[in-house]
């Protein structure tokens, strides 16, 4: 583990079993010296232990990278449960991973993310106080929203795609500005729609084509199969499905100018940082870019997530960052990734 490509230097990786509810899951915790390290736990049936343990660093050291760009105090941290969201899950698996989080006495703070929920997080929250995104809070639009924080990561990637949009085509709107997204679940689902109210022009794609299909139908968008969504002919193509979908073959066939969405880890290698510059297509760094949703969970843990005008205020900030790693990036001749990475060592550096 120690020399694992993905292991910088972790604090801590626990793996977890419990027979009797059939959990095998893996926490990762990467850093704590700003704070305890807060992640979601996404359940996934990966082929090989090996796929969930480099799934797991990487996830848990960009988690680190997101909090101190997004200016909280918080830790990197990380968790996935091994199996199929839709089959596996049970109320006991659930149970037994909330005892997990809680043996490490608050140094993680588990979270929803893909194939898990704000139910779920209910169900650990009878194991521990660790928990977040399970209170009902303000919606950004008004109203009250349940502890999901993905409207919030969704409104996040909306205003950093839009300062994308306007660093690389020079356009203040997103009048009939053609988007191909990747993945309608909970982000891709939010974002469309706000796109859609911005003026947006809409591809869909999802591994499940009715929903990519039901939302087409309500926003009067294009529905496309899922190996097509990168051949394209778009300005944005907005990843909010799952990682490494930026690899050797899909940075070729790219016809967008921006890449900007929610997936955690969407380049496969650093290089494709490097292709995508090469071919003039910015890169909107995808834990800068996707940090609205861990903090809507912030907030919510420091109480102050009542306060939906600070919470908003804070996620716009997301687009004032992303502009200053453009400008950064175009200075030095530099993937906008390596500067993105940069940028946060350099803060937690200086933070102690
Ligand atoms: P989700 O599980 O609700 O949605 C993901 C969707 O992608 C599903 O509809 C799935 O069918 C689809 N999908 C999977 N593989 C696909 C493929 N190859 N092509 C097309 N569609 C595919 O997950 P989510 O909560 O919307 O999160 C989406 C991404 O954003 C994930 O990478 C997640 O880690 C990241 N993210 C989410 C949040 C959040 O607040 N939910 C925060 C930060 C980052």
């Amino acid at each position: 583990m120690f020399n694992h490509a993905d292991f910088d230097g972790h604090e801590r990786v626990v793996f977890c079993t419990d027979p009797d509810s059939d959990l095998k899951a893996i926490i990762a915790i990467h850093d704590t010296r700003r704070g305890p390290a807060l992640g979601g736990c996404r359940m996934w049936p990966y082929a090989s232990a090996e796929l969930a343990v480099r799934d797991v660093l990487r996830l848990s050291r960009g988690m680190t990278y997101k909090a101190v760009m997004a200016g909280l105090e918080l830790g990197g941290g990380k968790s996935v449960i091994i199996g199929d969201p839709r089959t596996g899950k049970s109320e006991a698996l659930l149970r037994a991973m909330g005892r997990f989080v809680n043996s490490l006495d608050g140094g993680y703070i588990v979270a929803e993310d893909s194939g898990t929920c704000v139910a779920d997080m209910k169900v650990i929250a009878a194991e521990t106080a660790h928990v977040a995104g399970v209170s009902d809070k303000p919606a950004l639009g008004g109203g009250t929203r349940s502890g999901d924080p993905s409207p919030s990561t969704a409104y996040g990637v909306f205003v950093g795609l839009k300062a994308a949009v306007r660093h690389r085509l020079g356009r203040y709107d997103l009048d009939g500005v053609r988007v191909a997204i990747q993945g309608t679940g909970s982000v891709g689902t939010h974002l469309a729609r706000l796109l859609h109210g911005a003026g947006a022009e809409l591809l869909l794609a999802d591994l499940r084509p009715e929903r990519a299909q039901a939302l087409a139908d309500e926003l009067g968008a294009e529905a496309v199969a899922v190996d097509a969504v990168f051949d394209q002919d778009v300005d944005v193509f907005a990843p909010c499905a799952l990682g490494a979908v930026l690899n050797d073959d899909t940075v070729k066939r790219l016809r967008a100018a921006v890449v900007a969405g929610a997936a955690n880890n969407q380049l496969d290698h650093e290089r494709h940082g490097e292709a995508l510059r090469k071919r003039g297509i910015l890169y909107a760094p995808d834990y800068v870019i996707n940090a609205g949703g861990l903090i809507d969970v912030a907030y919510e843990r420091s109480g102050i997530a009542r306060d939906g005008d600070r919470l908003r205020q804070h996620i716009d900030g997301i687009a004032g960052t992303l502009s200053e790693i453009f400008v950064q990036a175009d200075a030095e001749g530099l993937p906008t990734g390596v500067v993105a990475d940069q940028l946060a060592r350099h803060r937690l550096q200086r933070r102690h």
